[in-house]
């Protein structure tokens, strides 16, 4: 049974259709699983075990009857702890959300119970999706599977490290500026962040609303594509939800690549690149030469702006959207107060962490007045110059590539001291969200450590379908994606 639970969730699916296994005996090994090995590694807050054996009961039924499964049906998976599953503690991994209990389900979890996935509980992440390497969590680090004394990336860590252990087959992540794609690229797994407007908001805990996207998390990068087929869809909860069919990616995973045209981002293969990572960015264009596609350098000269430009719009968004959380309505009240503005203050105060704390600062400095059109405004504009840079690098080539981190898995605590350092990690992923387009990270290969590189492919908005050819092509190739972390 533990040997089922590292295949792909494909071939789960398949096991369970020809009645090798039922779906409560594979739920069952992977709360098992879980159960043995995440004392190690940190990758849960919460079990939803009953959710879990419930849904997984509902698909042996279903097989019983002789009825046609759904995608992905009994394939376990976890869901990052900032969307909501009723019933369950959803944290954002925050002291102040720590006995909030969901109300209601969000749409991507409704769209899981429909498709009769089981969640099998609710992954660690940085305080309200704030971070890349997992630390900022009020309760917990998570270890990289791989390397226990090393981060599995942020903010969706748990999400991550859970598939790369294979506690999960697949999980959700939320990505505003990476969060997906970096904690897949040091966890050796695929992790894709789609559209802005693919996937429905609504449940989610909101960071930044303009940059906020929920995306998958697989071994494979056709499980990602049917995760995404799955949870993707207009919803008109979320009115940034674009009303669009929901394609089937798998259909075109596999199409010849000859005659595409690639372009390698200049900005990003140029410094500050570690050698191994270096090399295998190197390998990947030999691929994709292999495979028929030309290669070309192409430049995005405003990429050095997309951090600047994040930390002021990401932080005066969160600076909003945190403003709710004020000990009235939800989770955490202080114990003692002598007023109401009091109460307000101590809640926050005891509730936030240091992270958290320091981004509503910052978003509060951003969006006052007189300082709200050198900051804010000018940053909006150069938000439309950096997605100018791809509008002008896609009438170029068919899709971008670069690495999906400059370095691989750090040590924990190595850069906790240094946000700014901290904030760099993202230099690769940051821009994809500020133009809105689809991008994924892939193995594509280990540095002398043996820790996992991710490649980053990203294309025009909307085109998911091409981005999962090339993912697809490119891990086809390789053996990357079948090495699993000895956990
Ligand atoms: N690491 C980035 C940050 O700290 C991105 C986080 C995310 O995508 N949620 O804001």
């Amino acid at each position: 049974m533990q040997e089922l639970l590292k295949k792909s969730a494909m071939e789960q699916s398949k096991a369970l259709k020809n009645k090798e296994v039922s779906a409560v005996e594979l739920t069952s090994a992977a709360l098992d699983r879980i159960k043995t090995v995440d004392e190690k590694l940190g990758a849960f807050n919460s079990l939803t075990e009953e959710t879990a054996l419930d849904t997984a009961k509902k698909v042996d039924e279903k097989i019983a009857k002789g009825e046609e499964l759904p995608l992905l049906a009994g394939v376990p998976l976890a869901l990052k702890d900032n969307m909501n599953l009723i019933g369950s503690r959803t944290t954002a991994s925050s002291k102040i959300l720590e006995n909030f209990v969901s109300p209601y389900n969000a749409t991507v979890t409704q769209k899981l119970l429909d498709n009769l996935v089981p969640i099998v509980g609710k992954a660690n992440l940085d305080e309200f999706a704030m971070g890349s390497s997992n630390e900022n969590s009020a309760f917990k680090k998570v270890h990289n599977p791989w390397d226990l004394n090393k981060v599995p990336g942020g903010s969706s860590g748990g999400s991550a490290a859970s598939v790369a252990a294979c506690e999960a087959t697949l999980a959700l992540g939320s990505d505003t500026g990476g969060s997906i794609r970096l904690p897949a690229s040091f966890c050796g797994i695929v992790g894709m962040k789609p559209t802005y407007g693919k996937v429905s908001r609504y449940g989610l805990i909101a960071f930044a609303s303009s940059l906020d996207q929920i995306g998958p998390f697989a071994r494979t990068v056709e499980d990602a594509a049917a995760l995404l087929e799955v949870i993707s869809g207009y919803d008109s909860h979320d009115s940034t939800s674009l009303n669009l069919p929901v394609e089937n990616y798998r259909l075109t995973l596999n199409n010849d690549l000859k005659g595409k045209k690639i372009g390698v981002v200049k900005e990003l293969i140029s410094e500050g690149l570690a050698p191994d990572v270096e090399k295998a960015v190197k390998n990947a264009v030999e691929t994709y030469k292999k495979l028929g596609a030309e290669v070309i350098e192409v430049s995005l000269p405003n990429l050095k702006h997309s951090i600047g430009i994040y930390y002021i719009l990401a932080t005066a968004e969160c600076s909003s959207n945190l403003a709710r959380f004020d000990g009235v309505k939800y989770g955490y009240r202080t114990a003692e107060a002598k007023n109401l503005l009091e109460m307000y203050c101590k809640t926050r105060a005891e509730g936030f962490g240091s992270e958290v704390k320091r981004r509503i600062m910052l978003g509060t400095y951003a969006l006052s007045s007189g300082y709200y059109d050198a900051y804010y405004k000018k940053a909006q504009q150069m938000r439309r110059v950096v997605t100018n840079d791809f509008i002008n690098a896609f009438s170029q080539v068919d899709a971008l590539i670069s690495p999906t981190c400059p370095n691989t898995a750090f040590e924990l605590g190595a850069k906790t001291e240094d946000p700014l350092a901290m904030y760099l990690t993202d230099i690769a992923t940051i821009s994809a969200n500020l133009a809105g387009i689809p991008a994924i990270s892939v193995p594509a290969g280990f540095d002398s450590d043996g820790m996992p590189i991710g490649l980053q492919i990203m294309t025009p908005q909307l085109c998911e379908a091409k981005l999962f050819n090339f993912a697809y092509k490119f891990e086809q190739e390789h053996d990357y994606y079948q090495k699993l972390a000895d956990i």
